[in-house]
């Protein structure tokens, strides 16, 4: 079993670091916020009281924070004091940019690093269920794949440095793009007088069929799990469709890509976390959608 540092023990990171220790695993962990920190005791995490004493002695690190900006403070932190050989893990959305910057840090003080950035929302993390994206080479994968394992449904190797990031933020622009097209769709049915359940009935089965409709149907009664029969409580707020939205634009931009509905899909979700709705499940910009028409 494994000794692990667990860095940033919020929404996602505390339920992952619970099957951690579930797993057999020896976790110390480590959040800006105590109350974070009391959770994860109760999860039988030992609370550590900064991140440099998590990481201490530590085989492995794994971080799950907000920002590229807080990984980069993270790994200049603690980096150079961890014993030649510790793998590290980061498990957030951050920009690519930021993920290659991580990796070249670890490098530097002999470390071997994986991005691995997930899907499946704190749900999966509860669950152990999540969809992990890695980046990294070989080695370092092989070595990260069984830590990952109690946490996952799936990992998938994606490529070098940078490659997992690159798969979340192309993913969750189809989903936001996607989104947003059904929701037009049911807007437009309502206004032609077609019934939800029709509309759903042949898109599900025809070219129409996507994983925001048959799964995740933005619109009540279609799919009674969706977050439409919950009054939009998240799921997958807004605000962070926005954050992945922004992400995508951001590497559109500087890798030279061209991503005119990717673009379009942030305006609209940036214009709706602006009215307030960030808290809302992102399926809830069907109302916003619908409210826009005349
Ligand atoms: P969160 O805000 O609940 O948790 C982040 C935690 O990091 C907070 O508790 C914060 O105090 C802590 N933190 C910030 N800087 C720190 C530092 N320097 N040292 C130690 N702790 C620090 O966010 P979350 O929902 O758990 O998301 C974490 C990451 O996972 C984000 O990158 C997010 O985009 C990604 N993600 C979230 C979801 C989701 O559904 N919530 C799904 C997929 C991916």
């Amino acid at each position: 079993m494994t000794k692990i540092a667990f860095i940033g023990l919020g929404n996602m990171g505390n339920p992952m670091a619970a099957n951690l220790v579930k797993a057999g695993h020896t976790v110390r962990g480590f959040d800006l916020m105590p109350e974070t920190l009391s959770i994860a005791r109760d999860h039988g995490v030992e609370p550590a009281a900064d991140a440099a004493s998590a990481a201490e002695g530590a085989e492995a690190v794994i971080t799950m924070l907000p920002a590229g900006r807080h990984v980069l403070d993270v790994y200049r932190e603690i980096a150079p004091l961890a014993a030649a050989g510790t793998l590290f893990i980061d498990c957030s959305t951050i920009d690519v940019e930021s993920a290659r910057r991580a990796h070249a840090i670890a490098a530097d003080n002999g470390l071997l690093s994986v991005d691995a950035p997930v899907s499946g929302g704190t749900a999966g993390a509860a669950a152990g269920t999540l969809t992990f994206m890695a980046g990294g080479s070989p080695d370092a994968f092989a070595l990260a794949e069984p830590l990952l394992r109690p946490m996952a449904g799936k990992v998938v190797h994606c490529g070098d440095a940078g490659a997992g990031q690159a798969a979340k933020i192309c993913n969750n622009m189809i989903l936001g793009v996607s989104m947003i097209a059904v929701g037009e769709a049911f807007v437009l049915a309502e206004k032609l007088g077609l019934s939800h359940q029709a509309l759903f009935d042949v898109a599900s089965i025809s070219s129409g069929q996507c994983w925001s409709l048959t799964s995740y149907c933005p619109v009540p009664g279609p799919v009674p799990t969706s977050p439409a029969n919950n009054d939009y409580r998240p799921g997958f707020a807004a605000a962070l469709m926005l954050k992945d939205l922004m992400l995508a634009r951001e590497a559109t931009a500087t890798s030279g890509g061209f991503a005119p509905l990717g673009s379009a899909a942030a305006d609209l979700y940036e214009r709706f976390n602006d009215a307030g709705h960030g808290a809302e499940d992102f399926s809830a910009i069907v109302r916003y959608l619908r409210d826009h028409a005349t």
